[in-house]
């Protein structure tokens, strides 16, 4: 620990940033001056245990302090758009133990799980984003010139946001992120940043510390950096795709084929089969976790002249590098499709492997695999091949969740109960609202 806190002293560290990530996947933390490095590793920095939400801790006694402390003291770096700080990713702790509740100890029960097995899950995490401004009541995006009927890979509107990419692209270098592509997306004003897949668990870590250093750089260049699934409703929305694989421990990727199988035209294992059957079947509750907000429904749209733009999933099924499916096999691993921006990064994974356990603890088959364009089929077509179709709400979604008892099982006994109860509110709160759209459609009308 002391040599921690020379290396950070060195590096004009003055400052830690303890931060742990609630459960809609915002992060939350406290400063602690580095000199009290000591005892925010014995103790952690302490917070207001029931104004976290989702943690459904008592306003008194032992039980309502939290305590977030750092995960590694390796892992705590300088962040570089703000000098003189450090970022410490912290666990939730509560009377001294691991807080059940906190999304990051729920994604470690979820990799022990594995670990049972001798298994590893690694995830390369796609965030794509927007960068908007707030100007005279409305959300734009930050580029007025941005403006191209089809913005994918545009070359001219990308030259406009280099130096903000690039500045965000050194703040994530120095933080240990890999970053190998950034670019265009197909909406006005939308992004992503590729960054390499790593352990499950650092690819959560680095998902909020992206989201950390994006808001920052943004904010100094004078935009909004927005994870909001779907802004613009004639526009993409935002995905947040997970590359999906499973390693033993001799490093071993666990989801490629054999020769035999790759011959049948398997891009995986049987036990890659097996993990995506279980990940299709639990579609609609994992819904809940990785298209969790009102909004993110309005990006998993269904039908030709909807869909066929967007390049969001809604249906459930997999497909060689199809990419209108909600699980696109590659050779060796899985693209999840279902995720977006809003998505908290723990407990989707956790949520994907209790999922994908499952289908292997079932030996469930994922059926034939899908090459049809499904942008390209109406809703009769879908429904003659029998493929299911996503939750088109929150509110299904949640339903779906509530009877699902294997996903529930691996949010375990507080977030079970507090994820759906918030949920909810939160549909309730959108349902009852009375919006333009309806005025304006209504107020004059009968
Ligand atoms: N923006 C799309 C989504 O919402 C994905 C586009 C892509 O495949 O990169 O999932
Ligand atoms: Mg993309
Ligand atoms: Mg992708």
């Amino acid at each position: 620990m002391a040599s921690t806190q020379v290396r950070l002293e060195q590096q004009g560290v003055h400052t830690l940033l303890v931060q742990f990530t609630d459960v809609h996947g915002v992060a939350k933390g406290k400063y602690v001056p580095l000199s009290y490095l000591g005892e925010l590793v014995r103790t952690g920095a302490g917070f207001a245990g029931p104004s976290i939400w989702g943690t459904a801790l008592p306003r008194i006694g032992a039980r309502a302090e939290y305590y977030a402390r750092p995960v590694s003291l390796d892992a705590i770096r300088p962040m570089p758009w703000q000098p003189g700080y450090a970022l410490a990713t912290g666990n939730g702790y509560v009377d001294g133990q691991p807080f059940e509740a906190c999304p990051r100890q729920v994604l470690r029960r979820a990799t022990a799980r594995l670990a049972e097995r001798g298994w590893a899950l690694k995830t390369g995490i796609e965030p794509e984003f927007f960068l908007l401004k707030h100007k005279d009541g409305q959300w734009l995006p930050f580029d007025d010139a941005d403006r191209l009927d089809k913005p994918s890979y545009d070359l001219k509107s990308l030259p406009r946001q280099a130096p903000l990419l690039h500045e965000l692209h050194q703040a994530l270098s120095a933080m240990g992120l890999d970053v190998f592509q950034l670019d265009h997306e197909d909406a006005h004003g939308q992004y992503e940043v590729n960054f390499a897949f790593d352990e499950c668990l650092a690819s959560a870590d680095k998902l909020m510390c992206f989201k950390l250093a994006a808001h920052a750089v943004a904010e100094r260049h004078g935009a909004v950096f927005s994870m909001m699934p779907k802004p613009f409703a004639n526009q993409p929305g935002s995905g947040l795709h997970f590359h999906v694989s499973l390693w033993d421990a001799q490093g071993q990727g666990l989801f490629s084929p054999t020769e035999s199988q790759a011959q049948k035209g398997h891009h995986l294992s049987a036990l890659g089969r097996q993990f995506i059957a279980g990940v299709m079947a639990h579609s609609a509750a994992l819904c809940v976790l990785a298209a969790p907000t009102v909004n993110s429904y309005k990006r998993l749209v269904v039908g030709e002249s909807l869909s066929g733009t967007t390049w969001a999933p809604a249906y459930v099924a997999h497909g060689p590098n199809n990419r209108t499916a909600v699980v696109r096999t590659l050779p060796g691993r899985f693209e999840w499709r279902l995720p977006d921006a809003s998505a908290n990064p723990y407990l989707a994974t956790a949520a994907l492997i209790a999922a994908g356990l499952d289908g292997v603890d079932r030996q469930l088959d994922p059926g034939p695999a899908c090459t049809d364009d499904l942008f390209n089929l109406s809703l009769s077509e879908i429904a003659l091949r029998a493929i299911e179709v996503l939750p088109q709400s929150l509110d299904e979604a949640i339903s779906a969740l509530e009877a699902d008892p294997v996903i529930l099982a691996a949010l375990g006994d507080t977030l079970s109960q507090e994820l759906p109860r918030l949920k909810r509110a939160e549909w309730l709160s959108y349902a009852r609202h009375i919006s333009a759209w309806e005025l304006q459609r209504y107020a004059a009308t009968f």
